[in-house]
């Protein structure tokens, strides 16, 4: 027997891991420095690990009341109701949960190019068909009402990532709520804000109060440094949010994150320090990268360097793993997390080098 005809999907391409280059490239872990995923530059929440290993002890159990917690804290922390916080494995298991809840099959979603692989490929496990629309680099990858609408033809889903990944642009509110108003009444906005912590705009939040077709997804993995512990969440208007449960994995979140979760919400000093020095990073990029870079409100910057893949591989050598753009459809392009200050510094010496 065989599984059914999976020749449309394809594999989600991470960024390299630290161990595999290191092992590939016959080094020392402890040598290198990665900055290809977007992960924190510090990281976890030491809460998040402390509550972790307090939480071992009750790993035998169902995470009832840990996830009932998180949601109910979470929903503290918006101004929303616990039904509207939706848990999930990560992001990703969030776009998970609103393509179930949405798509009926056939239906179309609308997504990004250059953009996030994740929705695509949600999208169709979820038997949905696959539209873009084009973030164009001449225009700096600028991201309107119009650059959506000129596009769009009736989808269920429109995904709008803000920051977006790689390119660090970003809509306006004003920009999502004309998106919303001119698309149809039955057309979900989802707002991903995995990188919101990062910039100085505001949430798309205040418009779950007006409006019953957009969602927001936010995760643990970026500014709390969770992304090993697969944490994230999306917040829904009230006219819906009881769907959740009827389509969600039963204990979406496991005991270990929900506990996590709930450390690292409360530890402020691990999260300013992450956003602070990110935004430092951002403008270390700009000014001493010599290469062109585009302005970016999350934790990484986009670099024009000729050949992506070349430079990437060239940095590796020395040192740094960035990420090549080629699979984003940016093959002239890398993208550098932000890293600490020191290691921002060691980055842009390396890639400085490689290109002269
Ligand atoms: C990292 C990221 C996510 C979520 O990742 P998870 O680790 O699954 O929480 C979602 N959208 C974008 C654009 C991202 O870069």
């Amino acid at each position: 027997m065989k599984p059914r005809d999976l020749s449309a999907h394809s594999v989600y391409r991470a960024g390299r891991g630290l161990e595999e280059v290191a092992r590939e490239l016959g080094m020392d872990p402890d040598d290198l420095v990665k900055l290809a995923s977007n992960e924190n530059m510090y990281g976890p929440s030491p809460k998040a690990v402390e509550a972790i290993r307090d939480a071992t002890e009750r790993m035998h159990s169902y995470p009832k009341a840990s996830h009932a917690d998180l949601a109910e804290r979470l929903g503290e922390c918006w101004d929303l109701s616990p039904d509207q916080v939706w848990l999930g494995n990560g992001g990703d298991g969030v776009l998970d949960y609103l393509a179930r809840a949405m798509l009926e099959p056939g239906d179309a979603v609308l997504v990004p190019s250059p953009g996030f692989a994740y929705y695509p490929m949600s999208a169709r496990f979820h038997h949905g068909d696959v539209r873009e629309y084009t973030l164009s680099k001449a225009d700096d990858f600028a991201q309107t009402a119009a650059t959506v609408l000129q596009d769009y033809d009736g989808e269920r889903i429109v995904y709008l990532t803000s920051p977006h990944n790689p390119t660090g642009s970003e809509f306006t509110t004003d920009a999502i709520v004309e998106i919303a108003e001119r698309t149809d009444e039955e057309t979900l906005a989802l707002v991903d804000e995995a990188y919101g912590e990062f910039t100085e705009r505001p949430s798309a939040r205040q418009l779950l109060d007006e409006r019953d077709d957009i969602a927001i997804l936010r995760t643990f993995s970026k500014v709390y440094g969770l992304a090993g512990v697969r944490l994230g969440y999306g917040l829904v208007p009230e006219a819906w949010a009881d769907a959740y449960a009827r389509i969600n994995t039963p204990f979406a979140a496991s005991e270990l994150a929900c506990r996590a979760g709930l450390a690292a919400l409360e530890d402020d000093d691990h999260r300013e320090t992450t956003v602070e020095t990110a935004r430092w990073a951002r403008e270390y990029y700009h000014e001493h990268l010599d290469a062109p870079t585009w302005e970016s409100g999350g934790n990484f910057v986009l670099a024009e360097v000729g050949d992506g893949s070349a430079v990437a591989d060239a940095a590796q050598h020395e040192g740094v793993i960035v990420r090549d753009c080629s699979s984003f459809g940016l093959p002239e392009c890398i993208r550098l997390t932000c890293g600490t200050r020191e290691d921002t510094k060691l980055a842009v010496e390396i890639v400085n080098g490689v290109l002269s």
